[in-house]
């Protein structure tokens, strides 16, 4: 029996195959390589999906965040509000721009930013909030919004876990002035290598962020008035996306009903199981679980050669490399006690089920002998 993993694509390879090597040999036989047809169909049909104006392709999702930042006017000594409770490509990319990540803790049971906290860590440097709709499901943006609009903020929403998450009907990448994408494999909608966009409403931080991934520069040969970086979204990633994007609401009804099978299967198993908000409709990029046995309960697992992931064990603040933030241990209790409990289930579009049934078998055994 192969160890069964939370992630892999392979049998969704196997059944999207020739269409993906279609998207393949559509562009190598285009004739142009390098921001063609596929790049700007899928800007538009990626907007579309989303009902915003604008979309602009990127390399990945670090740099969808950092443009955003960038094109939102956010730089050197701007503070950003975020979650220590997230990816570290968040916070990296605030990083990136020279602006300086401040940290608001987790509400205790959906794991997002505690919208309630932001007020206080407004400072006068405060410029932007990002939010993060971390592992499918959407902040509560109402708050975030009255605060940014009585404060003068932008807010920039990481959604890279979040593609097709609502909240009251409402789409994430919809909500902020600026939205951040990642198309890294494993995301709801998933490359075959890196991709990225931003979408945007706005028509200034739309041009921005165009010059922005090409050199600082408005078309081919021209000058370049702000240098930016290259930052392009790929051309065969654009089409394979465009190819998958029509598959996205089936990917997220497949992952929905993944989740429904868990928590019927592990209903009073002892496991603390993913709370939904109120008229949020989660996508499930993970199906997070809590513990306060995780560890052996992981060690376990092993045993039946089933290996789990843990998203994340070091909150960010908690990091070397953001040591420099002066965020000590005990600074955001909610963040640091969820990253000693919580731990990822098998989850994408494609898990069969009989390897779903293996887990849960074998996730009771271990909780009951605990
Ligand atoms: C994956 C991810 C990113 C970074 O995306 P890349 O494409 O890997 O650069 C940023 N933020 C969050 C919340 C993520 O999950």
């Amino acid at each position: 029996m192969a160890t069964t993993l939370v992630w892999d694509y392979l049998n969704e390879y196997r059944d999207e195959r020739e269409d993906i090597l279609d998207a393949v040999e559509t562009v190598f036989s285009s004739g142009r390589l390098v921001l063609g047809e596929s790049v700007s169909s899928f800007e538009r049909e990626f907007a579309e999906y989303h009902g915003t104006a604008h979309c602009v392709g990127v390399d990945n999702g670090t740099n969808a965040v950092a443009l955003g930042l960038r094109a939102l006017g956010v730089g050197p000594g701007d503070e950003v509000i975020t979650v220590s409770n997230t990816a570290a490509p968040t916070v990296v990319a605030i990083d990136a721009v020279g602006a300086t990540p401040v940290f608001v803790d987790v509400d205790e049971s959906t794991y997002l930013m505690d919208t309630g906290q932001v007020a206080d860590a407004i400072t006068d440097r405060t410029r932007c909030l990002l939010p993060v709709h971390l592992y499918g499901q959407c902040v509560d943006m109402q708050p975030l919004r009255r605060l940014a609009d009585t404060h003068g903020l932008v807010v920039l929403e990481d959604c890279a876990q979040a593609h097709g998450a609502r909240a009251a009907g409402t789409v994430a990448g919809s909500m902020g002035d600026a939205a951040a994408f990642s198309f890294y494999p494993t995301k709801v909608l998933g490359a075959y290598g890196d991709g990225g966009a931003v979408l945007t409403g706005r028509d200034d931080v739309d041009a921005a962020l165009r010059r922005l991934r090409y050199y600082g520069m408005e078309k081919t040969y021209y000058v370049v008035e702000t240098p930016g970086h290259n930052s392009r979204l790929d051309e065969v990633q654009a089409e394979i996306l465009r190819r998958k994007l029509v598959r996205l609401d089936d990917y997220i009804a497949r992952r929905q009903a993944i989740a429904d099978r868990y928590a019927a299967g592990l209903a009073d198993s002892g496991l603390v199981l993913p709370t939904v908000a109120d008229g949020n409709s989660h996508v499930y990029y993970l199906y997070v679980v809590r513990h306060p046995r995780r560890d052996d309960i992981l060690e376990a697992l092993a045993g039946h050669d089933i290996r789990l992931n843990v998203s994340y064990p070091w909150p960010v603040h908690t990091m070397k490399g953001f040591a420099h933030l002066g965020y000590g241990t005990g600074s955001l209790p909610v963040t640091e006690r969820l990253s000693g409990e919580i731990f990822s289930l098998p989850m994408y579009p494609s898990l069969p089920a009989d390897t779903q049934d293996r887990v849960i078998d074998a996730l009771r055994s271990v909780l009951a002998s605990l």
